[in-house]
């Protein structure tokens, strides 16, 4: 059997992200190749690769997952991941747990050890505590920087007024194209050729209680298939999961298209047919990668036999 060269490509969300918010960006991205790139490097699985580099990003309170995610309305961590194995389909998926500090490894546990492919809430919490997780405090995934960023966001909603501070900058409403999508995803293809993909989220600021978005649904924010290609999307969740757009995406790849314009006609499609935006990484079974945007910026990070590239790309 002929080995792959490995590739990891994640992304670290995609929005209007002011000068000050690359830096810790670029860090987190670093950080997390550096943890799923020794994995591939040293002939590990996809698989491995994919859920130690979104750990590390879920432990980064610089982004929308795990520790420092955005609030729901009533002032919690609402968390959601998926994690899909592309040799063989197996996938695990978690919503709206609040005493998790690492999602992608309650989802890692589902695809593993459960009959089920998805848990929520209450039960998606018993079974990771059930097979080892502990079980923490929803504040300890709180910080002070999200309390002052719902209440300035909640605060302009009620009176009208755009807040040219905290929420002026950060929290826009998730449907505008300025809005803050810090959500984190990393797709990997390993030496035996096998892909996979994660994806783990905190979701939209100040959603609803409940809500889940396209991070942690199966083809929508997050899919992977040898046979196809695998995925990792952020944005504004609902049109996502109204176009099924991850599996779109790599059915783009499976009838002949490159991972590139697989993931621009992504894009696209998500603002043609619905007016959405979002950020889409994507890779092939032959390597090829495809990323694509249509917010203000994107973070993004690759690690491959050639080196590592780490980027901000820019609209
Ligand atoms: N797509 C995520 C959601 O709607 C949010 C994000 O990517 O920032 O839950």
């Amino acid at each position: 059997m002929t080995l792959r060269s490995p590739i990891l490509l994640i992304h670290g969300g995609a929005w209007a992200m002011p000068d000050d918010a690359v830096a810790p960006h670029q860090r987190g991205i670093a950080n997390a190749l550096q943890a799923g790139w020794s994995i591939l490097r040293a002939g590990g699985s996809a698989l491995d690769a994919v859920e130690a580099a979104v750990t590390v990003m879920e432990d980064d309170e610089t982004f929308d997952a795990g520790r420092g995610s955005f609030l729901t309305s009533d002032g919690r961590v609402q968390l959601d991941a998926l994690l899909m194995d592309g040799a063989n389909l197996r996938s695990g998926g978690v919503a709206c747990v609040e005493r998790l500090r690492n999602p992608i490894r309650a989802a890692r546990l589902v695809l593993d050890r459960s009959p089920h492919v998805y848990f929520v809430g209450a039960g998606a919490e018993s079974f990771a505590a059930e097979n080892g997780m502990p079980l923490i405090d929803n504040n300890d995934l709180i910080v002070a920087r999200e309390r002052e960023r719902l209440l300035a966001f909640q605060r302009s909603q009620a009176t009208g007024q755009p807040d040219t501070t905290f929420s002026g900058r950060f929290g826009q409403k998730p449907a505008n194209r300025d809005a803050g999508h810090d959500t984190v995803g990393a797709v990997a293809l390993d030496s035996l050729g096998h892909l996979a993909a994660g994806t783990s989220t905190g979701g939209t600021l100040s959603k609803a209680p409940g809500r889940v978005g396209d991070s942690s649904l199966i083809g929508c924010g997050c899919y992977a298939d040898d046979l196809s290609a695998a995925v990792s999307l952020t944005g504004w969740g609902e049109p996502i999961m109204k176009l099924v757009l991850g599996k779109w995406a790599v059915d783009r790849v499976a009838s002949g298209a490159s991972a590139q314009d697989a993931a621009t006609t992504a894009i696209d499609y998500l603002h043609n047919r619905l007016g959405g935006h979002g950020g889409i990484i994507l890779l092939a079974p032959d390597g090829g990668i495809g990323l694509a945007h249509n917010t203000p910026r994107m973070a993004w990070g690759m690690a491959g036999s050639e080196g590592r590239q780490l980027g901000i790309t820019r609209n």
